[in-house]
């Protein structure tokens, strides 16, 4: 979930796409950026911006909550479950 920057209403992403970093940080994993596009039903306002962060490596995936993760779960408690986010670590495995 993103604020509008214009109004602060609630806004569900149109559509996303992942960006992957090609480097792996100081532990090995790797960055995956979760990307969107925006357009705010309240005041029309459409923009681009990072919807969440993933970092995998070989522990496992571990998601980077941008804003307060309390507040975000308030929410998918009452509007729907959260977003998915789907990451097939094959393909990470063979980037290695
Ligand atoms: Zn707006």
């Amino acid at each position: 979930m993103v604020k509008c920057p214009k109004c602060g209403s609630d806004v569900q992403p149109e559509k996303t796409w992942q960006l992957i970093s090609p480097l792996p940080d100081s532990e090995g994993r790797i960055t995956i950026t979760i990307m969107g596009s925006f357009h705010c039903v309240n005041c029309g306002f459409r923009w681009r911006g990072v919807v969440s962060k993933v970092k995998a490596g070989d522990s496992g995936v571990e998601v980077e909550g941008s804003s307060s993760k309390k507040a975000l779960k308030d929410k998918e408690k009452k509007e729907r479950p959260g977003q998915i986010i789907e990451v097939d670590l094959s393909d990470l495995d063979s980037i290695e």
